[in-house]
């Protein structure tokens, strides 16, 4: 099979509607809706960095798409096309087959559609660029935050972090609730309805990929502000306390991978928010409050301090 038998077989996509040139023209030519902005991200997937080498090819498929629907949803903004740079060492139907379904599964599921990309040979790594629309002035951004504002996250923190130190070994985890964190770990559900529901609403927003301290950092470094969030108010599941013994409070705090929106909205607005976020299937927690001291305090059940180190992911930080 040839690079463009592969890009045939396997992503191959009708154009048509919003993609007035799609995939198979030097590039795509797509129809942004008047009143509308175009929102873009990328992200990278190595195996090995960013999945474990022997991790399901659907598994990745799904996680390239959804790491880059976490940041439209981050933005408030609603997917639309993406494109897919595949760096692959051969072209085996074993792992593109399943590969492409993965992805294209959750593509379908999010509305999103695939308008082209690159395909060339070497060590996997995976590209996904992701287009999102937002009515114009709309987008959520990171700098909005201020003093009395609630700061929110929606779903569970943790989980995927349980789930990769659960492969790593060397800590026990009931049987019953391995399934539950490997499936944060390898199907991380983008929260983009979420997201868009938000616009309006929070002043200030980002996904939590590297954990909620560095996250919820960076809107305190954007919006030039300071923050404490409560421990006791985090919210984690049952397969979370099930760790918690050996694991303590540090994979909730500092763990990667929850895809999850951190988000603050200011008192006035707080009754709206719990208005539209009781239908978030998720659900949102209120875990602490914006203030103008800066840094990041984090409180413990007795009201004091918890002292706390990592900070979350960094490439380039040595070990
Ligand atoms: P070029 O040489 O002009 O870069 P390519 O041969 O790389 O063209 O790509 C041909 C067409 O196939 C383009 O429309 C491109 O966007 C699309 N394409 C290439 N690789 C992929 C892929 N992995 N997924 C989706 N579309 C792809
Ligand atoms: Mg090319």
């Amino acid at each position: 099979m040839n690079e463009f038998e592969l890009i045939r077989r396997y992503f191959a996509a009708a154009a048509g509607g919003d993609v007035v040139v799609g995939v198979g023209d030097d590039a795509a030519v797509l129809a942004v809706p008047p009143g509308m902005q175009l929102v873009v991200t990328t992200d990278t997937l190595v195996a090995g960095v960013h999945f474990p080498e022997r991790t399901h090819p659907a598994d990745i498929g799904h996680k390239a798409l959804a790491v880059n629907l976490s940041d439209l949803a981050a933005m408030g903004a609603a997917p639309a096309w993406f494109t897919l740079n595949l760096t692959v060492p051969n072209a085996d139907p074993d792992w593109l087959d399943p590969f492409s379904k993965g992805l294209l599964q959750l593509a379908r599921e999010h509305r999103i559609r695939l308008v082209g990309g690159d395909t060339t040979r070497g060590p996997l790594t995976l590209t996904v660029s992701a287009f999102g629309l937002v009515p114009a002035g709309a987008a959520l951004l990171r700098a909005g935050a201020r003093p009395g504002d609630g700061i929110y996250v929606t779903g569970v923190l943790g989980d995927a972090a349980v789930g990769l130190r659960f492969l790593h070994g060397g800590f026990d985890l009931p049987e019953e609730y391995r399934a539950a964190v490997l499936a944060r770990l390898n199907r991380p559900m983008p929260r983009v309805r979420e997201g868009q529901a938000l616009r309006g609403l929070a002043s200030a927003c980002i996904d939590v990929s590297d954990g909620l301290l560095a996250d919820l950092g960076h809107i305190l470094e954007a919006s030039g502000q300071g923050a404490t969030i409560e421990l006791m108010r985090l919210p984690v599941s049952l397969a979370f306390r099930a760790a918690f013994a050996q694991l303590g409070w540090s994979l909730a705090l500092a763990g990667g991978d929850d895809y999850e929106l951190c988000f603050t909205v200011p008192a006035e607005r707080e009754p709206a928010l719990h208005a539209v976020s009781a239908r978030f299937a998720c659900g949102a927690t209120r875990i602490g409050q914006i203030e103008a001291e800066p840094g990041l305090r984090v409180r413990d059940q007795a009201g004091g301090l918890y002292a706390y180190e990592n900070m979350g992911y960094n490439h380039f930080l040595k070990s």
